[in-house]
């Protein structure tokens, strides 16, 4: 499942000129940190076993914690509310490509957070990932990218190294 995410996100991140790192959070130590760190907690359930056909109603699907109105590097992925949106319409893909699949849409809420945290903006764009919501469509399609326009806001913030922490605290 890591490795879909990893994937989809350097996808989504090359265009921006973000060349991702991943450690866990557990083997890394203060001394290597050089660059802009993102501490990314997965809760819940990250993966695509024992889906249910039915809708509920997620919660949101991700956020980044903020303190006196500035962007901290640390950011929730709500797996199970990713799990509860799109399982409906996931279960329709065959069943071998589904981790892929919801891998991929889980990287799509990861780069819609990285992007507050690299680009210090609580702001969202019209289109593409920048958006404030997505549609279980765009969220399981085959393409979901940034627009031009936070692909240039992030090239404009150069940040580098991107933490992850265990799924399921
Ligand atoms: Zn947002």
């Amino acid at each position: 499942m890591l490795e879909s995410i990893q994937e989809e996100l350097s996808n989504i991140m090359v265009p921006a000129g973000l060349d991702l790192e991943w450690r866990a959070l557990d083997t890394t130590k203060g001394k290597e940190v050089s660059v802009e760190l993102a501490v990314i907690h997965f809760k819940g359930t990250c993966d695509a076993e024992d889906l249910m056909p039915m809708d509920g109603y997620p919660g949101p699907l991700g956020w980044t914690h903020i303190s006196d109105g500035e962007i901290l590097p640390f950011s929730d992925i709500n797996c199970d509310g990713i799990r509860l949106f799109v399982q409906r319409d996931l279960l329709r893909v065959p069943e071998p490509n589904r981790a892929d699949v919801f891998g991929r849409a889980v990287a799509r809420v990861l780069a819609h957070e990285l992007y507050h945290i690299f680009a210090r903006t609580t702001k969202h764009g019209a289109w593409g990932i920048g958006k404030p919501a997505y549609s279980v469509r765009e969220l399981l399609s085959n393409k979901f990218e940034f627009e031009k326009k936070e692909c240039d806001v992030l090239r404009a913030h150069q940040a580098r190294l991107a933490l992850i922490s265990g799924a399921g605290q």
